[in-house]
């Protein structure tokens, strides 16, 4: 059954076509565990065990600090770093350098995401090989950000035949391809309307490359607005 639990999040975000549809899964995701973590699982031993050891990254912290009330987030917070403090208390400082450096690259949420989206990528590719209405829903999309897009390049190659890899390939190259091309085409516009000999001309789709280029390049849309700049 596991190959079939995001059967109905993956149809509905790849038929919005707007987007990276792996995004719109993957922030809907990000939603859950914050709401999750920040209310009911709080208080579950379990989840407590592993957030103590796990910790949170700055990005989820920020978001737990905006949804959190404030108590539930101060017992989080109060847990992991008495945890953090028996663990580093009386170790030598090259143990002590190393579990903090394990610490910052981990994360509770970031981990529960991960696995969910290995579901995902299995739920995908099983629907790829099976349905012929998802590989015509795959081939209408626009673009997927570029660390999705080497997720499905990777989730790919385990998941499908070589035949059915290549032919994978094909559809997901093209799509990416033309897509890297015309936001090229859009954030070099916006760079040529800094010159003054094409400063009367038309913005064309330059005006938000900025945010797009950096949405494309690391799955997250910049909070920055080009709207304020100045020329
Ligand atoms: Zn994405
Ligand atoms: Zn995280």
């Amino acid at each position: 059954m596991k190959e079939h639990i995001y059967t109905i999040p993956l149809n509905e975000h790849f038929s919005k076509l707007e987007g990276c549809p792996l995004c719109g899964l993957f922030d809907m995701m990000e939603r859950n565990e914050i709401e999750a973590i920040t209310g009911a699982s709080m208080m579950e031993p379990s989840v407590r065990v592993k957030t103590n050891e796990y910790g949170f990254c700055e990005r989820h912290f920020g978001q737990m600090l905006l949804v959190g009330k404030k108590l539930p987030v101060a017992l989080i917070l109060e847990s992991h770093l008495n945890e953090i403090h028996k663990d580093l208390h009386k170790k030598k400082g090259d143990v002590q350098a190393k579990k903090l450096k394990n610490l910052e690259e981990d994360c509770y949420v970031c981990r529960r995401i991960s696995d969910n989206m290995d579901s995902v990528f299995s739920n995908l590719f099983y629907l790829y090989r099976h349905e012929e209405n998802f590989r015509d829903l795959f081939a209408k999309q626009k673009f997927f950000c570029l660390p999705h897009y080497r997720e499905l390049l990777e989730y790919g190659a385990k998941n499908l035949t070589k035949k059915e890899f290549a032919a994978f390939f094909e559809v997901a190259n093209s799509i990416e391809m033309n897509y890297l091309e015309t936001l090229h085409g859009d954030i070099d516009w916006f760079t040529r309307k800094f010159d003054y000999r094409f400063a009367k001309e038309d913005w064309k789709n330059s005006k938000d490359a900025i945010e797009r280029t950096v949405y494309t390049l690391t799955g997250h849309m910049p909070k920055f607005k080009s709207d304020n700049i100045e020329i």
